[in-house]
């Protein structure tokens, strides 16, 4: 039997997708680490891993607010936290897979440290993405292409001397690409379908697209009228009073029954009465809410846009970051939904009355529904794992 260490970052997002493959490879008898965060231990532990956690080595979980906002924008200062953060887990996570002796290490795309320690020891490697994966191509789809690589070429200076802090320590990396890059070597998991992947077929073999894993209702919702719409922002940049306000103003006169979800950060009591029709809460269980649900206006975070696609409706897209542009605009190229830039009242009511009223968009989610239900899922993930601890 196989000993497999997990890395991860500190987001659901990132962490939901591996636990069904967890569970997968605990029940055919092999042994799991998984190296996360506090808030995550109750379900890694219920997946059937063990838990190490990471909090006071994470360079990022100590930041002032100013710096926050740089992360993921300044690609010089999220390189040195990156690399803050292995130097950090460094003695501790060296020591630990000498006793451990792992077959092999699945990592985060961005639990870099994931990838350094297993480079630095040379233990087997597996790549977790559970965004697109990232190449020229489908870069370039993405419409992040040019723009990012002129930023990663101005801030290459920088992020030079951060790779040689990681050389001092003995990681054979050679440039920030080594570790930050989508590499056609390293065997890598999508949760996505091939289908669904920009240019899937520009990836090398090494690339195993498994399909989104998508965990089972909790709750049963009651359609009261014909046609349902839910609205969520997700889970982390939800404060967005003004949006909510205008979903109201949009749909209270209308035949839809509307349930949205706002988040902790407004306060559900500050939406005053609301109409008939439509019904606020922090926090719903999503998968509930989709299986019933019309048409679904979401900030196109890549499980929001799988989960809705998965359930077959139509979406209503209103990215706020880089990644969910992409991912709102690989929807919009596969016709299964409005990518919006305004979010004025008459332009919400009219994208959802479009996505209703031309079955096209119904008939395109479906076909990704089809794609993502025939993808391998956690055992196809699991599959890849085994195999790469037995080369
Ligand atoms: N979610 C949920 N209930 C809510 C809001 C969100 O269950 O009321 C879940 C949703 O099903 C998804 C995740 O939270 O799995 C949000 O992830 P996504 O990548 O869409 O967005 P993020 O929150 O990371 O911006």
């Amino acid at each position: 039997m196989s000993k497999i260490v997990f890395f991860c970052i500190p987001a659901h997002g990132h962490t939901n997708p591996t636990l069904g493959v967890v569970s997968e490879l605990v029940s055919r008898g092999h042994e799991v680490w998984y190296y996360s965060y506090n808030i995550m231990r109750e379900k890694i532990e219920a997946a059937g891993a063990k838990f190490i956690s990471c909090d006071d080595y994470d360079a990022e979980q100590r930041l002032s607010s100013k710096d926050s906002a740089r992360v993921g924008k300044d690609i010089a200062f999220s390189t040195k936290l990156l690399v803050d953060t292995a130097l950090a887990l460094d003695d501790k996570v060296c020591f630990e897979m000498e006793d451990i002796q792992p077959d092999c290490i699945v990592a985060d795309s961005m639990a870099l440290w994931g990838k350094a320690i297993a480079l630095k020891l040379g233990i087997p490697f597996v790549s977790s993405t559970t965004t697109f994966a990232f190449n020229e191509h489908s870069a370039k789809i993405m419409k992040q292409g040019i723009g990012d690589l002129f930023k990663m070429l101005i801030s290459i200076p920088k992020t030079t001397k951060q790779v040689k802090r990681l050389r001092d320590k003995g990681y054979p990396v050679k440039n920030v690409l080594d570790i930050i890059g989508s590499d056609d070597e390293a065997h890598t998991i999508v949760y996505t379908s091939s289908e669904f992947q920009p240019c899937s077929e520009t990836f090398s073999d090494k690339f195993t697209f498994v399909g989104p894993s998508i965990r089972d209702a909790k709750d049963e919702i009651i359609k009261m009228r014909d046609k349902l719409i839910y609205i969520s922002m997700g889970t982390v940049n939800n404060d967005m009073m003004s949006f909510y306000k205008n979903c109201i103003r949009a749909f209270k006169d209308t035949p839809y029954q509307v349930i949205m979800s706002v988040g902790n950060i407004v306060s559900v009591d500050d939406f005053g009465k609301l109409p008939e029709n439509i019904s606020v809460f922090p926090y719903v269980d999503q998968i509930a809410v989709l299986k019933k649900a019309d048409a679904f206006i979401t900030h196109a975070g890549m499980n929001s846009v799988s989960e809705g696609l998965y359930f077959e409706v139509p979406l209503v897209m209103l990215p706020q970051t880089a990644e969910q542009k992409g991912v709102a605009e690989r929807v919009g190229e596969l016709g299964a939904g409005i990518r919006m830039d305004k979010q004025d009242v008459i332009s919400l009511k009219s994208a959802v009355d479009k996505v209703l009223g031309d079955v096209t968009y119904k008939k395109n989610a479906e076909k990704i529904s089809q794609g993502f239900k025939k993808a391998s899922g956690a055992k196809g993930a699991a599959d890849k794992i085994i195999e790469v601890c037995g080369k």
